[in-house]
């Protein structure tokens, strides 16, 4: 199995060593590749988009020729775990809390509304523990400058949800093959999501 990170931005080397953790747990040999132009696509099983900073990862991924082609071998199937700013860039839809709709460059593969820095600036930064569906016990969830998932049309389905200042938003979603979590599950040392995020490529 040979598993991409998108690699201009962000926590890149966080989850390429949660991947290796994640194949040594599964009993699986793969590989995890960093992705920069569109050949390192080539023969991909699946691809993970960190979080960082969606504009910067999103124009990035536009000049270098990644974007489109990326984005056509996810509508045929390619599997894709979005974190954070990740997330961002796998939604169909994209608001900003700060600057309302915002045109930047996107994959606009999911079916999931989402807002961007939600939960505020960096220094509003936190850690939560969650409910995920799929996975037992809870999960530690750190939000830096996360996106909430509004809003999830089937076959999207919002799989993990908060409280926050009274509202319940989505903090993950899964359509398919394609996994979103608003929060970095790579920060935290526990494989759990990238675990089940790769089990359902095995299938
Ligand atoms: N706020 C960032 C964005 O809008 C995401 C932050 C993150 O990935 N930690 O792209």
């Amino acid at each position: 199995m040979k598993v991409g990170v998108l690699g201009y931005q962000g926590g890149v080397y966080e989850h390429v060593y949660m991947l290796r953790r994640s194949f040594d747990r599964l009993g699986v040999h793969g590989e995890a590749v960093v992705v920069k132009k569109p050949e390192d696509l080539k023969g991909l099983d699946g691809i993970i988009i960190p979080g960082g900073e969606s504009t910067t990862i999103g124009i990035l991924a536009k000049r270098l020729g990644v974007l489109e082609p990326l984005r056509e071998l996810i509508l045929n199937g390619l599997p894709a775990m979005g974190t954070c700013a990740g997330a961002i860039i796998l939604a169909g839809k994209v608001r900003d809390r700060v600057v309302g709709e915002k045109s930047q460059p996107l994959l606009g593969v999911m079916r999931i509304e989402v807002v961007r820095n939600f939960f505020g600036r960096q220094r509003e930064s936190f850690e939560a523990d969650l409910e995920i569906d799929g996975l037992q016990g809870r999960f530690r969830g750190v939000f830096i400058r996360s996106p909430a998932i509004m809003g999830a049309e089937s076959p999207a389905r919002i799989i993990s949800w908060l409280t926050y200042n009274g509202q319940n938003v989505g903090v993950a979603a899964v359509q398919g093959p394609l996994l979103a979590t608003s929060f970095h599950p790579e920060l935290t040392g526990d494989t759990r999501l990238h675990e089940l995020w790769l089990r359902l490529i095995k299938r």
